[in-house]
Order: C-alpha cells, then structure tokens, then sequence
C-alpha cells in the first residue's frame, strides 16, 4: 500500500488482513483506526477519502499486523469500555466483557440501602465494581484481586475515573476481609472447565489462565465463594455471581443447599443464563 492511502482503503487493506483470524474483522480495523486519528467511529465514515499521513498508515499497519497475530484489540489499544466507561487493560487481567454489564445492572436493580456495603471479589480491571461506583456515589465498595498486577491495573483505573473512594486491596478470595456486613458481594470468577477446548482459540489465549478457569468442571471458585460469602454479608444481603452459561442450575441447587433464598438466574444479551443471585 502506498503512504497516501486514505482511510477507506486502509480499512478495507486491514479488512482482508484480519478476515480470516477475527469474526469482528471489519469492527477490529475501525477501532484500530479511530485509536490511530484518536478520532470517534463516525469520522471514519464521514471521511473515507482522507488520506492517512505516513506515520498515521505505518502505525495502524503495525497495530493491525498484531491483530493478525492473535492479540486482542484491547491489547493493541491498551483500552476497553465497559459500562460507557474506558478501562485501561493489560495482559494481567480479563479484558471485560460487554455480558458482564448485566451482573451491573443486576446489582443497581437490588433494593438497598442507600449507603450500601459493597465487596467485588476478583475485580481485575476493577471494571464491575468502578462501573458500580460511578452509578452509586454512596456505596461503600471495596473491590480485592490476589493478582498483584491486577490490584495495580484496578487502582489506575480508579484514578483515572476519579472513583478515589473506591477501597482495593489485595486479597485470596476473602482472606484479607475483615468486614462482616456487606450488603451486596459481587463476582465475576473464573468459571471455565479446565478441559475446555474454546481455550486454545481466538482472544482468551492471551488472557491469563487463572482468570478463567476453576477445577471442578469450573465450580471451584463459584462454590467456594459462595460457601464462605454468607459469613460476609449481613442478614438478608445478597450474593450475586457471573457463570457459564450450562453453569446455572447447578449453582442455584449450591445456593439453595447452603441456604441462600430468592435464588434466581438473569440472562444476557445472547439470551444465557449469565448470573446468579441469591
Ligand atoms: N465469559 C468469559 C468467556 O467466556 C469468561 C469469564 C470468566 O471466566 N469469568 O471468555
């Protein structure tokens, strides 16, 4: 491709470069695109025939070759929006997904009270918990990750959302909780079977592995949260929790069996049984 390739073309080069490795071929080269101007989606499509400068084309030709590679687009970017948000995202985390902002809106739809007690375990990003912040200015959440690099990643994002009030700490599941009256305890664990061959393909290959899956076929961490959560929360506060979406049932007869009632499954945009409250 020339140097004076417009838009338009550079979109359509990108196109046939990621069509065979992305689903989202055409979607993956505008955002690279709108990253690359630093101008919004609708630019694109207002100037197709402006041309890209050199150092514009160079920089989205290597933007795009990543992509070609496997990494993901927010890995390129350094970005995701969650919740109408920006997280900023690396490799130590899970790049949140857009069917965890059903687990958000679950969580807002809850009556509680108004200066709510709040806990995320496994927050990564910190996506769910932020997102929860910037609509409920008086929760009181503290988000915890046992990741190090997740902690440091969440409390970047913390300051560049202006969410201060935000608590993270690093933490094993509950280990360094010392509260007992948590109103609403939120998570969105690693829930995949180990077995699992979606594993080797498209972008969770470069997520890390201990975000997404537990043993027992993917339980472990749902059971052991929601076995111990009912020590946290105080008397008729909630739990609730993201899963697979063949994970449901089971995890609503676990609840039930360790006593959580109301239990019920809400679904996501696709239609699967997402999360679990109880
Ligand atoms: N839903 C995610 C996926 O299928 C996994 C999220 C998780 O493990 N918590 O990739």
């Amino acid at each position: 491709m020339t140097t004076q390739a417009t838009i338009g073309e550079a979109l359509q080069w990108a196109f046939v470069q990621l069509q065979n490795v992305s689903d989202s071929a055409n979607i993956d080269a505008e955002t690279l695109m709108q990253y690359c101007l630093g101008k919004p989606r609708s630019y694109l499509y207002a100037w197709p025939e402006r041309a890209l400068t050199q150092e514009q084309w160079k920089h989205f030709e290597q933007m795009v070759q990543r992509r070609a590679q496997g990494r993901p687009v927010a890995h390129i970017v350094g970005e995701r929006e969650f919740w109408s948000l920006p997280f900023m995202v690396n490799d130590s985390t899970l790049i949140p997904r857009p069917d965890t902002e059903i687990l958000v809106e679950t969580a807002l739809n809850l009556t509680l009270p108004d200066n709510a007690r709040v806990l995320d375990l496994g927050t990564g990003t910190g996506a769910i918990a932020l997102a929860l912040a910037s609509e409920r200015p008086q929760w009181r959440i503290t988000a915890l990750d046992k990741v190090e690099d997740a902690v440091a990643l969440a409390m970047a994002n913390r300051e560049n959302l202006g969410l201060s009030r935000v608590e993270i700490l690093q933490s094993d599941w509950f280990s360094a909780v010392k509260d007992r009256d948590f109103d609403l305890i939120v998570s969105n664990p690693p829930y995949i079977d180990e077995q699992d061959e979606h594993l080797s393909q498209g972008d969770v290959r470069f997520e890390p592995i201990s975000a997404l899956t537990a043993a027992d076929e993917g339980f472990a961490d749902l059971f052991h949260i929601a076995a111990n959560a009912r020590d946290f929360l105080r008397p008729g506060g909630f739990l609730l929790l993201e899963h697979g979406y063949a994970q449901a049932l089971a995890l609503r007869e676990r609840l039930t069996e360790l006593g959580y009632d109301k239990v019920a499954t809400v679904r996501d945009f696709g239609s699967n049984d997402r999360c679990t409250l109880g």
